[in-house]
């Protein structure tokens, strides 16, 4: 039982899937949060929504749910009449993506290959025993990139960059180069255990390798929008990066001494990483979750 409340916990919150569409999005607030420079971000049920608003309109990275669209509209009417132009995605997920079916039809929808590859096709995961439909042709993405593409607006370079294989296969990192401002997609947690989607090309390893990168060359003075949890900054990615390797290389010496997936999650975390799994991943799903990217490599 508490393992089904646990992953109905995940299809609502963290990926969405066919299930968010049970949830009862008509108490859901949308938050908006100034960041920096041109750059809001958004919060309400699903991923973070990072907005640029200026002189040249409107770019949203990311959108929730289909259900939350208007409500998203709204919000960014707040911020200025502009219209919008532009819609990045981060990744495929449906918490980061839903709201495609709504702002497709308005503006060009711009991800990396394989978001529109995996958008396009049904995809089905075991580890959520569910099957997702392929999206109708309004919610894909229009133009796509293999490595990185850029888009000047609003006076400065948005810099959207293809990291392999973290949270997804096709995860991207937007970085608003005037603004000083990184909106990580899921490849941040902020506070909490990621989940880490290894089924559609995910590596906890590679995560881990991705957010060192970033860290070793944010400017200072740098605000980072997480895909969950609340706005960040250098300090905070660092605590995530600290918490990756060093729950990593736990589970790495267990599997080294030869010890079982049972008998990993029996043994837990030190005390420190507790409250990391107070949310939607749950210590010993993050347990799972390491043990089996670690696994797939040997
Ligand atoms: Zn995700």
């Amino acid at each position: 039982m508490k393992k089904h409340l646990l992953i109905l916990a995940f299809l609502i919150l963290c990926v969405g899937f066919k299930a968010s569409y049970a949830q009862d999005f008509s108490k859901v607030e949308i938050k908006v949060t100034k960041v920096a420079g041109s750059v809001y971000m958004l919060e309400g049920a699903g991923g973070n929504i990072g907005v640029s608003v200026g002189p040249d309109g409107m770019l949203i990275v990311d959108d929730q749910y289909a259900p939350l669209a208007d409500k998203i509209k709204t919000a960014l009417k707040t911020l200025g009449e502009g219209k919008l132009k532009f819609v990045l995605n981060t990744h495929y997920h449906p918490d980061h993506t839903g709201g495609n079916i709504a702002f497709g039809p308005d503006a060009p929808i711009i991800a990396q290959t394989n978001v529109r590859k995996r958008l396009s096709e049904e995809q089905k995961s075991k580890f959520f025993n569910l099957t997702m439909p392929a999206s109708p042709k309004e919610a894909l993405p229009v133009i796509t990139f293999d490595n990185a593409v850029s888009v000047f607006f609003n006076g400065e370079e948005i810099k959207v960059i293809h990291f392999p294989h973290g949270h997804t296969d096709g995860d991207s990192i937007i970085f608003f180069t005037g603004a000083n401002v990184v909106h990580m997609g899921d490849d941040f947690f902020n506070g909490i255990f990621p989940f880490v989607d290894l089924e559609a090309g995910g590596d906890v390893e590679g995560m881990t390798k991705t957010v060192g990168d970033i860290l070793s060359k944010l400017p200072a003075g740098v605000k980072i929008i997480p895909g969950h949890g609340p706005l960040s900054d250098a300090d905070g990615l660092k605590a995530f990066h600290n918490m990756l390797v060093q729950t990593t290389d736990i589970v790495r010496k267990r599997i080294a001494a030869g010890k079982t997936l049972d008998q990993i999650k029996a043994e837990g975390l030190p005390e420190e990483w507790k409250t990391w799994g107070s949310r939607f991943i749950k210590t010993d799903v993050w347990l799972t979750l390491v043990y089996n990217s670690l696994s797939a490599k040997h």
